[in-house]
């Protein structure tokens, strides 16, 4: 990827979720044709945060737009353990609904993972449980974690070549930085993986094909971190006070300078989240009506 001397190419994700949301629509329509069936999300909100209020409206109205019916299934902020669990399992039974995604994060009082690892591997649309995430270590099929399935899907619809490249993540989030990483890991690339501890960062990003920033920081990564002719993709947004909308975490300017192919904030790896997941719910549904 260092070969090449054009700049600051834009590698749109609003674009390009547009056209798999379509390719999605056309899907549903499809297996409604061939099935007299939908798919169907059944979301679970636990609790009263406001932004994931917020996330959880979107995500059904994109799922309307693209024929997926979707369903809210609501437990208070003070509800036990064993009632989120229940509620889950109580899902999965249920043979109309295809997908299951709960909404994190989850009141802090709950054990998180363990009511995600309730969802079945079938219905598993948002690919965080434990069970779908050790499926991607042996790169056995489950569906995969949206954001990094998002990025992979952005990276495959430009054609960028990932095969032998270097790619560094900078971050190891269980829902960002290490899925991405083993999908990259899983289709040939060399990976490293940087994080908190990780001393003088520059050095290993300066050595990225493709440099990949999830980390929550406001343009931690600049110009000088990046290689000529890399591929950075910035998976980051951060509210920053006096600045209009998110800012990612790649200086985008010293970037567009630097890099062959850069991600937008926003525009980038936001709009590809939603499409995978609605993806993965199309495939789950397919997959389950095709038994
Ligand atoms: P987390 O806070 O869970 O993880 C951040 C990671 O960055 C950690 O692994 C942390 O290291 C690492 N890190 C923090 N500071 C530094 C530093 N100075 N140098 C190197 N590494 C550092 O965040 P998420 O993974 O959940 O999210 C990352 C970003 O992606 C955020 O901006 C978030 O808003 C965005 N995001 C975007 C999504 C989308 O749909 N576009 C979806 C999800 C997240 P350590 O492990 O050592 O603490």
């Amino acid at each position: 990827m260092t070969e090449g001397t054009e700049r600051g190419r834009i590698l749109d994700g609003s674009a390009t979720a547009k056209t798999l949301r379509r390719e999605i629509t056309e899907g549903t329509t499809l297996l409604k044709q061939q099935t007299g069936r939908v798919p169907h999300l059944a979301a679970v909100l636990i609790g009263d945060n406001p932004a994931s209020e917020t996330y959880v409206a979107m995500k059904q109205k994109t799922c309307a737009k693209a024929g997926i019916v979707s369903s809210l299934h609501r437990l208070p902020s003070s509800a036990a353990q064993q009632q989120a669990e229940e509620l889950v399992k109580k899902l999965n039974s249920q043979p109309d609904i295809t997908g299951i995604l709960v909404q994190h994060p989850l009141p802090s009082h709950l054990h998180e993972q363990a009511v995600l690892d309730c969802v079945s591997l079938e219905k598993d649309v948002d690919g965080i449980s434990g069970n779908s995430l050790g499926r991607l270590i042996s790169a056995e099929p489950a569906h995969p974690s949206c954001t990094p399935a998002g990025i992979i899907e952005l990276l495959k619809r430009y054609n960028i070549p990932l095969q032998g490249k270097h790619a560094v993540v900078v971050g190891r989030s269980i829902i960002l930085g290490k899925p991405v990483a083993l999908m990259l890991l899983n289709r040939h690339c060399t990976v490293t993986i940087c994080h908190s501890r990780t001393p003088d960062l520059a050095e290993y990003t300066r050595q990225a094909d493709i440099l990949v920033a999830a980390v929550g920081k406001p343009e931690m990564i600049t110009q000088h971190m990046i290689k000529p002719g890399a591929v950075v993709i910035d998976a980051g947004y951060n509210r920053v006070e006096g600045r209009n909308g998110d800012v990612g975490d790649v200086h985008y300017e010293g970037a567009a300078k630097q890099a062959a192919w850069v991600t937008p904030v926003p525009g980038g790896v936001g709009p590809m989240t939603i499409a995978m997941l609605l993806r993965n719910t199309l495939l789950a549904a397919q997959g389950r009506f095709a038994e």
